[in-house]
């Protein structure tokens, strides 16, 4: 490979990585990297930190710079050098520079210009308080702003940035609304696990608004006023836009990389494109989810940064790279004192696919409960009803969160079945863990769903519960006054065999549906009940979840005081 002239669009996760390994690979070729912006390998999931301040000095983000590449890897980064057109068959790309433009030839190309800030048809959208926050200039312009007083900030988007920076700018005590155009904040999150996180945010005092879209923006003497399609409006000294991205490949489609429909590069799974000679990673590009197969990017740091580095490999490496891995779109973020993080597929990407699923819900605590400091995790599942396949996972949480997903990744990864989490040898001692610990549970709890040892109602089949079947609430009487839906009846759990009989009178023949807090003894119940011939299912994840899925309707629905 030797003499070999490598170019790179992009020098931020993947084009930073790729040139990188394309050095430690072969180390007598031309690196370039063309970045139009002022700067290579920065940060930037460290933005909202900086915003709020966790990170003070903007130095830090600066992970790498033109410098120190061409000191440790001989890397020729090329800052200010905008990429505007592609001619492939000549292997050239032309390159608006701080001297005029210029055409750079190539004997292979990759992509890795990222995306852009999605901005939606909202008039107004250019009033000058609205920022994005994709750079490290953005967040120093959004800090400066703050500094100066901004003291109410409007953010336009509840998805990883937008609750990122939302915290940021909470944590500047500046007051924040949140507004977001689906149902719930963070929409990959399933109902249940985003209620958690919307009202964590509301206890950290912020104002936040779901499924209301952003009709326009106007001016107000320099501030934005921001009308709602509820007739709303929101007054902010700042608007930080964060509604999604979109590919940065409008160039590149220009000079024939073929994209999808919305614009991603599509890559075969070593980054080639469609053109000889040119690759793509990262962001731009569409991956195949692991699970459910669909086409989609995943615009996630890791996922850019291993294509990165595996792309070199089978650019300059010797033999048939790795090929990319199908991401799982695992993904965490902090939100006050949560952490809500995901892995795998969530029901609409299963029902999107045609994928059958069962879903487990467990509140187990993070730690030994006889150990001080104890949190629950709220914790579901999504399994193959037949094989027992994980399919996804999502937890909310104190504490422990991060290291159960992470597990259940790798289990995903490995192809493992529910149950297979049984077998894994997990660290235990009680500051850490359960001897049988989150995961282990989830292991148990699928092998009892699939041999038909437990059989659970869901909290979207409680119209069924109220109307169908026979509510059992087997929690004490002093919870079930807290609310109960207002068909059941209150049986705790320590007395359902004793009073079986006034059990099996009141079902009168119709199934029963079983449930307590969290669904473990519910679960007791089920056994009695079964073991006495009766027809019973067991609440999945108990009035914990049910209250979570009832979300702002939960006091609607439920009643309050005692009824035996
Ligand atoms: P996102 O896709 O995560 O969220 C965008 C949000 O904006 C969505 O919830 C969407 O429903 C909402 N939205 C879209 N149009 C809207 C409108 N008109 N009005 C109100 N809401 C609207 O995108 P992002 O937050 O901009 O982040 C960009 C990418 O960066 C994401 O794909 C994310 O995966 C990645 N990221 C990940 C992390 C992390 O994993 N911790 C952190 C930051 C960014």
């Amino acid at each position: 490979m030797s003499g070999h002239k490598y170019v790179i669009v992009g020098g931020v996760a993947g084009g930073m990585s790729a040139a990188a390994r394309l050095r430690r690979l072969d180390e007598q070729c031309e690196i370039i990297v063309l970045e139009q912006g002022p700067a290579v390998s920065f940060a930037s999931c460290g933005l909202p930190y900086f915003v709020g301040g966790e990170i003070e000095d903007e130095a830090e983000l600066l992970v790498q710079t033109p410098q120190s590449l061409r000191d440790a890897l001989n890397i020729d980064v090329r800052l200010h050098h905008r990429v505007v057109e592609l001619d492939a068959a000549a292997h050239l790309v032309k390159v608006v520079t701080p001297n005029g433009q210029q055409d750079i030839s190539y004997d292979q190309l990759i992509l890795s210009p990222g995306t852009v800030a999605a901005r939606p048809p909202i008039d107004g959208l250019d009033h000058p308080s609205v920022h994005t926050l994709r750079t490290v200039a953005d967040a120093s312009v959004v800090r400066e702003l703050v500094t100066a007083g901004a003291k109410h900030a409007v953010v336009l988007g509840a998805g990883f940035i937008g609750l990122e920076a939302a915290e940021g700018l909470h944590l500047r005590g500046v007051d924040v609304t949140l507004l977001e155009a689906a149902p719930h904040v963070l929409p990959p999150l399933e109902v249940e696990m985003a209620w958690l996180v919307g009202q964590e945010l509301r206890r950290l005092g912020m104002d936040v608004r779901e499924g209301v879209a952003v009709t326009a923006i106007t001016d107000d003497q320099g501030r934005a006023v921001v009308h709602l399609a509820d007739g709303q409006t929101v007054v902010a000294d700042l608007v930080l836009l964060s509604a999604g991205t979109v590919p940065a490949s409008a160039v590149f489609k220009a000079g024939g990389v073929a994209c999808n429909d919305r614009g991603a590069i599509i890559v075969d799974d070593q980054g080639h494109t469609n053109l000889i000679d040119v690759w793509a990673v990262g962001d731009v590009t569409v991956s195949r989810d692991a699970v459910t197969g669909a086409l989609r990017p995943v615009p996630l740091a890791g996922p850019a940064q291993r294509a990165g580095r595996l792309v070199a490999d089978a650019i300059a490496g010797s033999g048939r790279a790795r090929p990319f891995p199908e991401p799982l779109a695992t993904a965490i973020v902090r939100v006050g004192d949560l952490t809500a993080a995901m892995t795998g597929a969530n029901r609409m990407g299963l029902d999107a696919a045609g994928m059958p699923f069962t879903t487990l819900h467990l509140h187990p605590l993070n730690h030994a409960g006889y150990f001080p400091g104890g949190s629950q995790i709220h914790l579901m599942v999504h399994i193959d009803p037949v094989t027992g396949r994980l399919l996804g996972a999502q937890a909310v949480g104190k504490a422990g969160v991060d290291k159960r997903i992470d597990v259940l990744a790798t289990a995903l990864r490995a192809g493992l079945a529910a149950q297979d989490l049984i077998d894994l040898d997990l660290c235990y001692s009680p500051p850490y863990g359960s001897a049988k610990d989150a995961v282990t549970m989830v292991g148990f709890l699928a092998d009892n769903v699939l041999t038909g040892q437990t059989a659970l109602w869901q909290p979207d089949e409680v119209d069924w519960a109220r109307q169908q079947a026979f509510v059992l609430d087997v929690r004490t009487p002093a919870e079930f006054a807290t609310g109960h839906l207002p068909e059941a009846v209150n049986i705790a759990h320590t007395q359902v065999r004793a009073r079986l009989d006034e059990v099996i009178a009141l079902a009168g023949g119709r199934p029963i549906a079983v449930m307590c807090q969290s669904g473990v003894r519910s679960y007791l119940a089920h056994r009695i009940l079964v073991a006495a011939g009766l027809t019973s299912r067991t609440l999945s994840g108990g009035m914990l979840t049910l209250r979570a899925w009832l979300g702002g309707q939960a006091d609607a629905v439920l009643v309050k005081g005692d009824k035996q």
